[in-house]
């Protein structure tokens, strides 16, 4: 009797967590080795060995990171960068004086304040609209003058949901690409471009890298032509290229990619219902929940769950969200998002006077811990402020 085979094309999950079957072929090593070398020796006809040159173009452990992204993503071609703002100002840097942005209202802020410099200083129109509007796009968008369309989804800290099927056809109709930030729904949940998006955007630092000890950003393209060629070049000379040890970092946080979101997914479910009716909570924003305005779309383009993200808006003036957040004892007062442990975070003081993000507003950003010990901690903190 013949062995049968598996024939079966693996899963992203499978391929993530063996890092793309990597085996050293000399060693028999499973994990891959750093390469932290800055420059790379020519041959006897004084050609490049492989592809590599010079360190500040990439080289074998970012190009690794950049090959398990792109097979996440469905892309063409990934570039990684130092940070998410490293890959967005790469990103802005490819615009012309003249062209035009659409942008949301309420986006992550420091992309926002880079395109605001940027459109200042190199006259690029800008038009900023309401995520939560299914229409905003759309309306925002000029024929012929546009070059980017800009989603975020889900969207920091209300986790309004883009459709994305419909942003890109918006997008594409007025002779846009459409470029969308996928920081809150990595891969393992959401693939921006088999939905139509020309790049999808990840800041690396958040649920890729998951254990809060790098920082990186990831554009995954769907075409591998003169955008991605600009890009790797733009990256080159602004030298934002990723370093090769975060790159190595990556690599081992994006192994267990799926079981963290698995775990943070299930904890930020659990804790969504345990807030839901708690007297000190007016409302509880998680597309997860089905009065969450988003939820449909979010159920049908997130197939691999909701995520860790969602905000308590808590009730009174915005003192008693303030104090929660001071009196947790499991989760940690601290910003950024994705990571193993839970964070909270009160943005409306982080982001000052001129945020528009009510006061009564807590984000959090649940990890991979016990739920019963972050309900808890949540619990005690709330009544302890109220
Ligand atoms: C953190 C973040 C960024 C910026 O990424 P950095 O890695 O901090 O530079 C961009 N967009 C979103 C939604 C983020 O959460």
């Amino acid at each position: 009797m013949t062995q049968s085979r598996r024939n079966a094309p693996l899963s992203p999950a499978t391929r993530a967590a063996q890092a793309l079957r990597h085996i050293d072929p000399v060693t028999g090593s499973v994990t891959p080795a750093i390469d932290l070398s800055s420059t790379f020796a020519r041959d006897a006809d004084y050609a490049p060995r492989q592809r590599y040159i010079y360190g500040r173009d990439g080289g074998p452990t970012v190009e690794h990171a950049e090959a398990v992204i792109a097979d996440l993503d469905g892309a063409a071609r990934t570039l990684l960068f130092a940070s998410g703002m490293a890959a967005i100002a790469a990103m802005l840097e490819t615009l012309r004086a003249g062209d035009h942005v659409a942008a949301p209202r309420v986006m992550y802020h420091g992309g926002q304040t880079w395109l605001h410099r940027v459109a200042e200083r190199r006259g690029i129109e800008v038009t900023f609209y309401d995520q939560a509007d299914p229409e905003g796009p759309k309306a925002a968008l000029r024929a012929g003058q546009s070059r980017i369309l800009w989603i975020e989804t889900p969207a920091n800290p209300n986790w309004d949901i883009v459709d994305i099927e419909a942003a890109a056809k918006a997008a594409h109709d007025a002779g846009a690409l459409l470029f969308a930030d996928c920081t809150a729904a990595p891969p393992c949940t959401l693939q921006a471009l088999r939905l139509g998006a020309d790049v999808a955007f990840h800041s690396a630092t958040k649920y890729m890298g998951g254990h809060s000890d790098l920082t990186a950003g990831a554009l995954s393209l769907a075409v591998d032509g003169d955008l991605a060629a600009e890009l790797r070049q733009v990256r080159s000379l602004m030298g934002s290229v990723i370093a090769a040890f975060e790159a190595w970092l990556l690599i081992r946080g994006l192994r267990t990619l799926f079981l963290r979101w698995e775990k943070a997914s299930s904890n930020a479910m659990a804790i969504a219902h345990a807030m839901v009716g708690h007297p000190n909570v007016a409302q509880v924003l998680y597309p997860g929940l089905p009065d969450h305005p988003g939820h449909a779309i979010a159920r049908a383009q997130m197939q691999g769950g909701f995520g860790g993200m969602l905000s308590l808006m808590v009730t009174g003036d915005g003192s008693i969200a303030r104090d929660v957040a001071r009196f947790t004892e499991v989760f940690i007062p601290a910003t950024s998002l994705g990571g193993v442990e839970s964070l909270i975070e009160h943005r409306k003081a982080v982001e000052g006077p001129y945020s528009i993000v009510p006061p009564q507003l807590l984000r959090l950003s649940v990890g991979i811990e016990d739920a019963a010990d972050l309900i808890a901690d949540l619990t005690q903190a709330l009544e302890r402020a109220g």
